[in-house]
Protein backbone atom coordinates (compact mmCIF):
# COMPACT_ATOMS: atom_id res chain seq x y z
CA UNK A 1 0.00 0.00 0.00
CA UNK A 2 1.10 3.30 -0.96
CA UNK A 3 1.39 5.42 2.82
CA UNK A 4 2.59 8.67 0.98
CA UNK A 5 0.20 11.31 1.25
CA UNK A 6 0.89 15.27 1.07
CA UNK A 7 -1.05 16.25 3.89
CA UNK A 8 -1.37 13.34 6.15
CA UNK A 9 1.35 11.27 7.42
CA UNK A 10 0.33 7.62 8.51
CA UNK A 11 2.18 6.07 11.81
CA UNK A 12 0.97 4.43 14.90
CA UNK A 13 -1.82 6.23 17.04
CA UNK A 14 -2.70 6.57 20.38
CA UNK A 15 -6.45 5.72 19.39
CA UNK A 16 -6.10 2.77 17.60
CA UNK A 17 -3.69 0.43 15.50
CA UNK A 18 -2.68 3.54 12.41
CA UNK A 19 -3.45 6.22 12.09
CA UNK A 20 -3.12 9.59 10.09
CA UNK A 21 -1.41 12.79 11.09
CA UNK A 22 -1.54 16.23 9.47
CA UNK A 23 1.71 17.34 8.08
CA UNK A 24 1.13 20.63 8.18
CA UNK A 25 -2.05 23.05 8.89
CA UNK A 26 -5.02 22.38 7.31
CA UNK A 27 -7.54 24.73 6.51
CA UNK A 28 -11.27 24.47 7.57
CA UNK A 29 -13.47 23.31 4.69
CA UNK A 30 -10.68 21.71 2.53
CA UNK A 31 -10.43 18.22 0.97
CA UNK A 32 -8.08 16.12 2.91
CA UNK A 33 -7.77 12.92 1.74
CA UNK A 34 -10.24 10.83 -0.24
CA UNK A 35 -11.73 7.87 0.48
CA UNK A 36 -11.12 5.43 -1.88
CA UNK A 37 -12.55 2.18 -2.92
CA UNK A 38 -14.28 -0.32 -4.92
CA UNK A 39 -18.06 0.24 -5.95
CA UNK A 40 -20.23 -2.45 -5.27
CA UNK A 41 -24.14 -2.70 -5.95
CA UNK A 42 -26.68 -2.84 -3.01
CA UNK A 43 -26.72 -6.44 -3.12
CA UNK A 44 -23.28 -7.26 -2.91
CA UNK A 45 -22.96 -4.56 -0.04
CA UNK A 46 -25.70 -6.16 1.83
CA UNK A 47 -23.91 -9.19 1.92
CA UNK A 48 -20.66 -7.51 2.81
CA UNK A 49 -21.98 -6.01 5.48
CA UNK A 50 -23.09 -8.87 7.16
CA UNK A 51 -19.63 -10.49 6.56
CA UNK A 52 -18.75 -7.29 9.24
CA UNK A 53 -17.38 -5.35 6.49
CA UNK A 54 -17.55 -1.25 8.26
CA UNK A 55 -16.16 0.34 5.68
CA UNK A 56 -19.06 0.42 3.22
CA UNK A 57 -19.85 4.33 2.05
CA UNK A 58 -23.50 4.96 0.49
CA UNK A 59 -22.73 6.85 -2.92
CA UNK A 60 -25.80 6.70 -4.97
CA UNK A 61 -29.44 4.77 -5.36
CA UNK A 62 -27.20 1.93 -7.65
CA UNK A 63 -23.77 2.05 -5.73
CA UNK A 64 -22.43 1.76 -2.49
CA UNK A 65 -18.01 2.56 -2.33
CA UNK A 66 -15.94 -0.64 -0.12
CA UNK A 67 -13.26 1.43 1.23
CA UNK A 68 -11.29 -1.81 2.36
CA UNK A 69 -8.88 -2.46 0.15
CA UNK A 70 -4.98 -1.65 0.12
CA UNK A 71 -5.10 1.12 -1.81
CA UNK A 72 -7.63 3.13 0.24
CA UNK A 73 -5.02 4.39 3.37
CA UNK A 74 -7.77 6.61 4.24
CA UNK A 75 -9.59 3.44 5.36
CA UNK A 76 -6.70 3.60 8.18
CA UNK A 77 -7.96 7.25 9.99
CA UNK A 78 -9.70 6.50 13.48
CA UNK A 79 -13.04 7.68 14.47
CA UNK A 80 -13.65 10.11 17.47
CA UNK A 81 -16.59 11.41 19.40
CA UNK A 82 -14.88 14.50 18.69
CA UNK A 83 -13.66 14.60 14.75
CA UNK A 84 -12.19 17.67 13.33
CA UNK A 85 -12.91 15.60 9.86
CA UNK A 86 -16.43 14.28 8.30
CA UNK A 87 -16.80 12.21 5.26
CA UNK A 88 -18.51 13.97 2.35
CA UNK A 89 -20.02 12.68 -0.56
CA UNK A 90 -18.39 15.27 -3.39
CA UNK A 91 -19.46 14.69 -7.16
CA UNK A 92 -20.23 10.93 -6.46
CA UNK A 93 -16.86 10.46 -4.51
CA UNK A 94 -16.02 10.29 -0.49
CA UNK A 95 -13.47 12.99 0.31
CA UNK A 96 -12.62 13.38 4.48
CA UNK A 97 -12.58 16.83 4.45
CA UNK A 98 -11.64 19.59 7.80
CA UNK A 99 -14.40 20.22 10.06
CA UNK A 100 -12.28 23.10 11.39
CA UNK A 101 -8.41 24.02 11.12
CA UNK A 102 -6.34 20.82 12.23
CA UNK A 103 -3.30 21.87 12.91
CA UNK A 104 0.50 20.00 12.06
CA UNK A 105 0.53 16.98 14.12
CA UNK A 106 -3.36 16.39 15.03
CA UNK A 107 -4.59 12.97 14.09
CA UNK A 108 -7.11 13.17 11.65
CA UNK A 109 -10.56 11.91 12.75
CA UNK A 110 -13.72 11.35 11.27
CA UNK A 111 -17.36 9.72 12.54
CA UNK A 112 -17.60 6.57 11.14
CA UNK A 113 -21.35 6.79 11.60
CA UNK A 114 -22.11 2.97 12.93
CA UNK A 115 -25.15 1.97 13.59
CA UNK A 116 -26.47 1.10 17.04
CA UNK A 117 -26.13 -3.11 15.78
CA UNK A 118 -23.98 -4.56 17.97
CA UNK A 119 -21.92 -1.20 19.32
CA UNK A 120 -21.12 -2.34 22.51
CA UNK A 121 -18.92 -4.65 20.06
CA UNK A 122 -17.15 -1.26 18.75
CA UNK A 123 -15.86 0.50 22.28
CA UNK A 124 -14.31 3.97 21.08
CA UNK A 125 -11.09 5.01 23.03
CA UNK A 126 -10.94 8.10 20.90
CA UNK A 127 -9.88 10.47 24.06
CA UNK A 128 -11.62 13.70 23.34
CA UNK A 129 -13.77 15.00 26.67
CA UNK A 130 -17.18 14.01 25.20
CA UNK A 131 -16.63 10.30 24.47
CA UNK A 132 -19.36 8.49 24.60
CA UNK A 133 -16.95 4.98 24.75
CA UNK A 134 -18.69 3.60 21.46
CA UNK A 135 -17.92 3.83 17.85
CA UNK A 136 -21.67 5.22 17.15
CA UNK A 137 -23.16 8.18 14.69
CA UNK A 138 -23.36 11.31 16.60
CA UNK A 139 -26.97 11.37 16.29
CA UNK A 140 -26.63 7.99 18.73
CA UNK A 141 -24.21 9.50 21.12
CA UNK A 142 -27.42 10.16 23.62
CA UNK A 143 -28.85 6.76 23.25
CA UNK A 144 -25.69 4.96 24.18
CA UNK A 145 -25.20 7.55 26.76
CA UNK A 146 -28.75 7.11 28.77
CA UNK A 147 -27.86 3.21 27.91
CA UNK A 148 -24.51 3.48 29.48
CA UNK A 149 -26.39 4.91 32.79
CA UNK A 150 -28.74 2.68 33.30
CA UNK A 151 -26.44 0.18 32.99
CA UNK A 152 -24.04 1.77 35.83
CA UNK A 153 -27.34 2.42 37.81
CA UNK A 154 -27.84 -1.69 38.51
CA UNK A 155 -25.92 -4.67 39.35
CA UNK A 156 -27.54 -6.61 36.82
CA UNK A 157 -28.35 -4.55 33.63
CA UNK A 158 -31.49 -6.21 32.01
CA UNK A 159 -30.90 -7.06 28.23
CA UNK A 160 -33.96 -5.75 26.11
ZN1 LIG B 1 -14.87 8.41 21.56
Amino acid sequence: MNLRHDLIEFRSSPIHGTGGFATGSIAAGSRVIEYQGERIGKQQSLERCIRGNHCIFYLDETWNLDGNVDWNPARLLNHSCAPNGEAERIDGRIWIVARRTISAGEEITFNYNYDLENYREHPCRCGSSGCVGFIVAQELFGHVLAQSLLAAGTEAPSRS
